[in-house]
């Protein structure tokens, strides 16, 4: 905390995965001596920059960029960049720490990263879009290249800003080559990828019901959010039987009790770029609450948090609780309190993790860079396959780890100790690097 101060999200994210590796540490004396944890919690390399850029009304704007490359013992960095005005380096610390377990849970080699800028893509012109991820990419070319750095979508960088950037690194460096994925399809994307995190998180869930005897199968859903994400999570809860009633933005939810009208969702979502209050408009039987926090006070079987870090807080948890809820899996990174997660625990809710539940979408972006190696696409239905194993599999494995450890049903800590294995053995066999 002393040589990390005022980060916050970063401190939360370490404290968690630090207290669940105990039992790992004790059996496995070999990563105390080779000081893993402590290199560990420190990245390899970050990257703070400038991005200049001007707006509409010719005036010059400043935001900061960031890209911190964290750990590269099984693959290159690889891990999302978020444009969102509360990114400061405590966000991307987080994130990319929390990156370099849920890539190891992939199986694929992928190592840790993450970057990002405080800039908002809210309220921008193309054009504004355009300029800021020009400027973003004059810089970051030179940390980034597919056998070195991967970087992707996240918050507020979806198809747009990543064909921008790439547009940017392929001028600069006279190369067409796997530097960033989510890419459109007709320059080197894969299929399956915008749909991945949504899809992969229900694929999860629905391996966990079924280990309990139970399926997604007329069941209530509420998600929280309605990005790349919530959109396609709800899909595939609805074409496994589940019924979403709620979803969100940062300004306020919906809740309708005839079941979400996803077509509405996306029109507005990400045809429009509008505010989820515009679907009353179509569907005055549903209502819309200004405030995001309420979402959780509505009846549910299941709750997917899809949004963003700290979004389920343990109050929320107890009402979600209260009201039945048996299932929640996280979308979002770290989009429930350590308050919250201990209530899910104690109260016997099934739990799946976000370094699990969510590793769908990079699981995807890393079949992309082998795709663009091989100068070769996959069809839908290969993709899709190729996800719902790797999802079946991160479960099975996390399910393991937390017997295997002592702490059986406990997937948080399933997870975190079978991500940070794989990297620690690396890390070991690498020598003091
Ligand atoms: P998007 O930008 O597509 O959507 C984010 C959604 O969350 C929007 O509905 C947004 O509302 C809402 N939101 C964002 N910030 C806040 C906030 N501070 N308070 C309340 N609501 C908020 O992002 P993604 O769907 O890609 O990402 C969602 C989460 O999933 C993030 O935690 C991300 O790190 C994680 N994730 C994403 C992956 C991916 O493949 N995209 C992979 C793994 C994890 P509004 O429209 O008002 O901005």
């Amino acid at each position: 905390i002393k040589k990390n101060p005022g980060e916050f999200e970063f401190h939360q994210a370490v404290k968690e995965v630090l207290e669940s590796l105990e039992p790992v540490i004790n059996v496995h004396k070999e990563y105390k001596e080779a000081g893993i944890l402590e290199r560990l919690v420190e990245p390899e390399r970050q990257i703070i920059f400038r991005v200049p850029w001007v707006d509409d009304q010719g005036k010059v704007q400043v935001n900061r960029g960031y890209r911190v490359e964290f750990n590269s013992a099984i693959g290159p960095y690889k891990g999302g960049l978020r444009f969102h005005p509360s990114v400061y380096i405590g966000i991307i610390k987080f994130l990319g720490f929390e990156q370099i377990f849920k890539n190891s849970l992939t199986g694929t080699p992928i190592g840790g990263a993450k970057g990002g800028s405080d800039f908002d893509p809210k309220g921008k012109s193309d054009g504004e879009v355009m300029r800021f991820c020009q400027s973003f990419m004059t810089e970051l070319f030179r940390h980034i290249g597919p056998n070195t750095d991967v970087p992707a979508g996240d918050i507020g960088v979806g198809a747009r800003e990543i064909g921008y950037l790439y547009g940017q690194y392929k001028r600069i460096k006279n190369a067409f080559e796997g530097s960033l994925t989510g890419k459109g399809l007709s320059f080197g994307g894969s299929l399956v990828r915008k749909e991945a995190t949504g899809y992969g998180l229900i694929y999860l869930v629905e391996e966990m019901l079924k280990d309990h005897g139970r399926s997604l199968e007329g069941t209530k859903v509420v998600i929280s959010g309605s990005g790349n994400v919530a959109i396609y999570a709800a899909e595939k809860v609805q074409k496994l039987g589940g019924k979403v009633i709620a979803m969100s933005d940062s300004n306020g939810y919906i809740y309708d009790a005839e079941g979400v009208n996803l077509d509405s969702i996306k029109q507005i979502k990400e045809v429009e770029r509008k505010r989820i209050r515009e679907y009353i408009e179509s569907h005055p039987k549903a209502e819309y609450h200004e405030g995001c926090s309420g979402i959780w006070d509505i009846p549910c079987d299941i709750a997917l948090p899809c949004a963003t870090q700290n979004e389920l807080n343990g109050e929320a948890a107890k009402k979600l609780i209260k009201n039945g809820c048996f299932a929640v899996g996280e979308g979002a990174n770290m989009p429930s309190t350590p308050d919250a997660i201990e209530a899910f625990l104690n109260n016997g809710i099934l739990f799946a993790p976000a370094k699990a539940a969510n590793a769908g979408g990079v699981a995807i972006s890393a079949l992309e860079m082998s795709q663009n190696s091989m100068r070769y696409s996959w069809t839908f239905d290969e993709v899709d396959e190729k996800l719902k194993n790797i999802m079946v599999n991160i479960y099975k494995n996390i399910n393991d780890a937390a017997k295997e450890y002592g702490c059986e049903g406990n997937l948080v800590a399933g997870a975190n100790i079978a991500g940070f294995i794989k990297v620690a053995d690396a890390m070991l066999a690498q020598g003091i690097v």
